[in-house]
């Protein structure tokens, strides 16, 4: 492996001033899962990597805001401290949930959501979670601050609009005390493989109907993806098997699946008509 530097910049300022340029060889570093990773396969060879670990304490803290109206994650947040947070687990429990079969200990406790956000490998089990529960991604950049939807950030396998020089800073997500949400991972070889589908939906129910859904589709499709036409046809529907059929199809039409190792793309639209349509009849039977 061919020598680098390892830069631990204490300001958000220094952190700019250390990603100077557009050399792609220069990156910030969060956790390293991924980095490490193709740094070992030779895909990635760093001349500098600028660790975010040192920043502000709120790139690494949970917060809820006096209201109760959202949650804030700071970037260099682990997946650990997401999984063990009190506030986490009350208010949006499909995060904790989603804990549960992603990756490993070990990854957990170094891997960071806004590392998470930037690899945008499209098999990641929160970014789907993220755009459901409609999350905004707050990115420094020396030109200033933006905020922007988290699907937003996505353009394609592997690929975000992020530039060189952006620092993603935390993650809000808006709460609401009727929603109702959920994330499915299907794999398809095994337990721990890397998903076929992913699918994260949330909603709210009221008198019986459905209102406000938001459904994402990950790992069968090339990003993250929100299923806008089938949204809006499940807003005021009552969920019964004829509904949940018709979403079914209304999904498999809207979303451009593509066959790889972990099934065809015939075989991953039945996936998606079956567990949507569990999702979605679960959700509704919620308390
Ligand atoms: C064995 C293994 C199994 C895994 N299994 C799963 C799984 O089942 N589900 C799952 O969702 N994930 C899984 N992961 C984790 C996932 O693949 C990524 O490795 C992880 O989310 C990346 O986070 P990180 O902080 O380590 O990112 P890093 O490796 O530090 O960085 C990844 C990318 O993000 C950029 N970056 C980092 N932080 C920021 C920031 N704040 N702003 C802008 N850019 C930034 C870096 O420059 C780099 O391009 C697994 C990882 C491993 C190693």
């Amino acid at each position: 492996m061919r020598p680098f530097d390892l830069v631990e910049p204490a300001t958000l300022e220094e952190a700019f001033h250390l990603l100077e340029g557009d050399d792609p060889a220069v990156r910030p570093i969060g956790g390293g899962t991924a980095l490490m990773l193709m740094m070992k396969e030779q895909v990635f060879r760093p001349v500098r990597l600028v660790s975010l670990r040192h920043l502000a304490p709120q790139f690494g803290a949970i917060s809820i805001d006096a209201d109760h109206r959202m949650i804030r994650f700071g970037a260099t947040t682990s997946f650990s401290e997401l999984e063990h947070s009190a506030v986490v687990a009350r208010h949006l429990p499909v995060v904790v949930r989603t804990m549960r079969t992603l990756a490993n200990v070990r990854v957990r406790n170094v891997a960071t959501l806004g590392g998470n956000l930037a690899h945008a490998d499209p098999h990641l089990d929160l970014p789907p979670v993220w755009i459901a529960l409609g999350a905004q991604i707050v990115i420094e950049n020396p030109a200033g601050p933006r905020i922007v939807p988290a699907e937003d950030i996505f353009e394609g396998y592997y690929e975000t609009n992020l530039r060189h020089d952006d620092i993603i800073r935390e993650i809000r997500v808006p709460l609401n005390a009727s929603q109702r949400a959920s994330y499915v991972k299907i794999t398809t070889r095994s337990a721990h493989d890397w998903p076929a589908l992913g699918i994260a939906v949330r909603l709210e129910m009221k008198d019986g109907l459905a209102h406000h859904p938001r459904i994402v589709l990950s790992a069968a499709t090339n990003k993250p993806t929100r299923l806008v036409r089938t949204e809006a046809l499940a807003h005021g529907q009552p969920i019964t098997p004829a509904s949940l059929r018709e979403l079914g199809e209304a999904a498999v039409s809207e979303a451009d699946i593509a066959s790889d190792s972990r099934g065809s793309a015939d075989y991953k639209k039945h996936l998606l008509r079956v567990h949507l349509g569990r999702a979605l009849h679960a959700l509704a039977l919620e308390e």
